[in-house]
């Protein structure tokens, strides 16, 4: 089937947003045997939606607009559809209930405006939204189907995964089933090229490459008719050849965070740890403390920006700061020593490192990071030589930690 995705929105023409929207869909529809031949970007204006419309029935067998369902008056998307398809729009009592009920919360009432969000053209599917007000919908008719999502990407992009993929493949009577697999310590273009042969060959599954700030993600996914296949069987093979090439990045095969799956270790082994952290500012602390039950294994997280905090909270002499300097491989290792020491636990971890834009030398650049991390026999460093701004900087520095910490807990060797 060919699609044509129209985006909906003056921002998008006034180049104030990326259509990031088009390209998730362009790149995800394959999966459901749906290929998209247009990407169309029209304001919102119901004259140019409408030709844009009958532009694109006439050229694709699906029809995908995100964009303009909201409640105010320029969210036109569902109206200039229903009326260019001759289809009346009616109320959906149960999407106009969870209207009245979030209204009802907080004490005021639906407008009429608000309301519009419960009408949609007649026989269309109707697509809830877990993440927003407004729900999408589907409607099939003579032989084509027009599509409607919310703009916003968090709202569009599960529901999209959720019913949109789901209701293609129905109709060719299959399932998709997916696999996310978290990497650390390896690049996106490394990764690539260790298993281009894979993405390039495969079919079924497909395999394709994501990348986060600072963390590499694998998607595989598999297309399978119920009753007659097995998802994973058929999976099995390509995960059994990623392990084999990459396993020793990998750390979820579950589309877990780093720091979920370091804290959950920690937890398990129940491994307590000091945290003592200086150019990150307690953020590696706060990742930790986003997972709950951390509390039963985190002792301490000390933020020692200041020289003298180092000397006076985690006891690192003095002598060390003047003869190294803060940001050295020496007073990292007595930051986490200091750290476990006062905590009387585990682990001990330092961060220590120059964030920049500024403080940087040629000895020690922006981006020169010293991560300790001490145990019962002995204090490991690993020295970072990072690039880019200060918060990239920063973050990867956490994650370099997560990573540390994880492979103690696993009893891996350091990557270093
Ligand atoms: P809302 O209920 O929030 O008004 P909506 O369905 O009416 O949602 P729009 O008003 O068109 O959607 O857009 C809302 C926001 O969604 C935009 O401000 C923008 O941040 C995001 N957005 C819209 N279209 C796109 C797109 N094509 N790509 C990426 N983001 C988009
Ligand atoms: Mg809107």
């Amino acid at each position: 089937m060919i699609a044509e995705i129209i985006a909906v929105g003056t921002e998008l023409l006034m180049g104030q947003i990326n259509n990031t929207n088009a390209r998730y869909i362009s790149e995800r529809f394959p999966d459901a045997d749906v290929y998209v031949y247009y990407h169309t970007v029209v304001g919102d204006n119901a004259s140019r939606l409408s030709s844009c419309l009958n532009i694109a029935l006439g050229r694709a067998d699906v029809v995908l607009t995100t964009g303009g369902l909201g409640p105010t008056q320029d969210d036109l998307t569902k109206e200039t559809i229903s009326k260019e398809l001759g289809l009346r729009m009616l109320p959906d009592e149960e999407t106009l209930q969870k209207i009245h009920g979030f209204f009802n919360k907080l004490g005021r009432k639906a407008t009429i405006n608000n309301e519009k969000q419960g009408y949609f053209p007649e026989g269309s599917i109707i697509l809830r939204n877990d993440n927003g007000t407004a729900p999408g919908c589907i409607i099939e008719k003579d032989g084509k189907t027009v599509v409607m999502l919310p703009g916003p990407p968090w709202e569009m992009e599960p529901m999209f995964e959720k019913s949109v993929l789901a209701h293609f493949m129905q109709k060719a009577n299959q399932k998709l089933k997916s696999v996310y697999i978290k990497m650390f310590g390896i690049g996106e273009s490394s990764m690539e090229t260790l298993i281009n042969d894979l993405v390039t060959e495969q079919q079924n599954p497909t395999i394709a490459p994501y990348a986060k700030m600072g963390e590499t993600t694998l998607r595989v996914t598999v297309k399978y008719t119920p009753g007659k296949d097995d998802p994973d069987q058929m999976m099995s093979p390509v995960l059994e050849e990623i392990q084999k090439r990459l396993g020793r990045y990998i750390y979820s095969y579950k589309n877990e965070e780093l720091h979920q799956v370091t804290a959950d270790l920690l937890i398990k082994n129940k491994t307590g740890i000091a945290i003592a952290e200086s150019c990150t500012g307690g953020k590696l602390t706060s990742l930790l403390t986003d997972i709950p039950g951390i509390s039963a294994v985190l002792y301490m997280g000390a933020v020692t920006y200041s020289n003298q905090s180092k000397v006076s909270v985690l006891g690192v002499s003095p002598d060390t700061i003047e003869r190294f300097g803060a940001v050295s491989s020496e007073t990292a290792v007595e930051m986490a020593e200091g750290a476990r020491r006062t905590c009387s636990c585990g682990l001990g971890l330092s961060i220590t490192g120059i964030a920049g834009p500024g403080g940087g030398t040629d000895e020690k650049p922006v981006g020169t990071v010293f991560i300790a991390l001490s145990d019962r026999n002995e204090t490991k460093v690993r020295k970072l030589n990072l690039w880019g701004t200060r918060d990239r900087i920063r973050h990867s520095s956490c994650l370099n930690a997560l990573d540390m910490i994880r492979r103690h807990e696993l009893g891996m060797e350091d990557e270093d």
